[in-house]
């Protein structure tokens, strides 16, 4: 502590107001009420001096550190990358940094926050700093502040934001994608078929008198139709297949790498899949169809869009022999509007 009664007389006498010791103290006092880790160096990587932030958080002694080189007191620190950075701060002779996103933490400090985090250590913020000192010998101060709180609360808000970029592709009642998403990824896998010149097909898929179904079971019945033939259909779909609700009760799915005939089973199995599910709604067997329609993307086609209007005039075609059935664009050249 500073005697206030020296101050006073150093004031009286005219002195300088702090003497070398004095000012020893108050940084010594400084460092150690810092809430950052303080480490000094030499530039052999000899520690120097630390501050109580880094005797609290660690379980070392004083005595046993000081002389000793950092590579030997921290063993975790990686030595190669921090040797380069340390070469570089004393040969620049000018700071350098290092993020908690670069590297999470240097010094394996527990963290005592009492929130749950990814890492059992400290996120730390390191910042190296040259340091000239009368002595030849230079030195690097190491600045190691404690961004756990940071680190994690980013953490959350990055999980929040991929939740809410997660539901803003998926469609709220049959939880599969909804049409902005199933749409851009038309556009993509278009653009990939188009310049590996690879295969692409397309299903569209509408549940047949599916007004009807809801005027004689209500509407929550067709919602949980709706619900359950998206998961079948599902289970039926590979992984890199696409499978969106593209409109009330009407499905489409992009299949990469498949030809018309790929497809047109594909159709086919869901046709009688779903033809033959048993669906109960309150104790009621409820019986749903489908009609689909297939398409190929053609050399023909410059635009994704071209591939909806083919699988769409195939589906308007199953719908008009019967229902129930799969169709394909092969054979389709305009819409049987009659
Ligand atoms: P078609 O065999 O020609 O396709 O006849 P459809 O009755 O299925 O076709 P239509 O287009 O006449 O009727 C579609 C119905 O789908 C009307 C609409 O109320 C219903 N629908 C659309 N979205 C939903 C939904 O989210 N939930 C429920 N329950 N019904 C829906
Ligand atoms: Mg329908
Ligand atoms: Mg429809």
């Amino acid at each position: 502590m500073l005697d206030p009664n020296a101050l006073t007389h150093l004031k009286s006498t005219g002195e300088p107001m702090l003497t070398e010791p004095m000012l020893k103290q108050i940084n010594s006092q400084i460092a150690n009420q810092l809430n950052t880790g303080v480490l000094v160096i030499d530039d052999e990587f000899n520690i120097v001096m630390w501050n109580r932030f880094l005797q609290v958080h660690t379980d070392k002694a004083t005595a046993n550190i000081i002389g000793q080189s950092i590579f030997t007191i921290f063993p975790e620190l990686p030595e190669r990358w921090l040797t380069r950075k340390l070469t570089s701060v004393l040969q620049l002779n000018s700071p350098s940094f290092c993020s908690w996103q670069q590297r999470h933490h240097l010094f394996e400090l527990p963290h005592t926050r009492p929130i749950t985090t990814d890492s059992e250590f400290m996120a730390q913020n390191c910042t190296f700093l040259p340091i000239e000192t009368d002595c030849a010998q230079k030195h690097i101060c190491i600045l190691i502040e404690d961004v756990t709180d940071v680190c994690h609360y980013q953490g959350q808000l990055q999980k929040t934001l991929e939740e809410l970029a997660q539901m803003s592709r998926i469609d709220g009642l049959t939880q599969i994608y909804n049409r902005r998403h199933w749409q851009e990824s038309l556009a993509q896998e278009y653009a990939k078929s188009r310049r590996h010149n690879k295969k692409l097909s397309l299903i569209m898929l509408d549940l047949d008198h599916f007004k009807l179904l809801n005027d004689n079971y209500g509407h929550q019945c067709g919602d949980m139709v709706l619900t359950e033939i998206s998961a079948l259909v599902s289970s039926l779909l590979r992984v890199e297949d696409t499978f969106g609700r593209y409109g009330g009760e009407e499905f489409a799915i992009i299949l990469p790498e498949t030809h018309l005939a790929g497809a047109m089973e594909l159709g086919q199995r869901i046709c009688t899949s779903i033809a033959t599910a048993s669906l109960n709604y309150n104790g009621v067997a409820i019986k749903v169809t489908v009609s689909l329609g297939v398409a190929e993307l053609s050399d023909d086609d410059s635009r994704y869009e071209e591939l909806i209007t083919q699988a769409d005039l195939a589906l308007y075609q199953a719908k008009g022999q019967g229902r129930n059935k799969v169709c394909s664009a092969a054979f389709v050249t305009s819409f049987p509007l009659a």
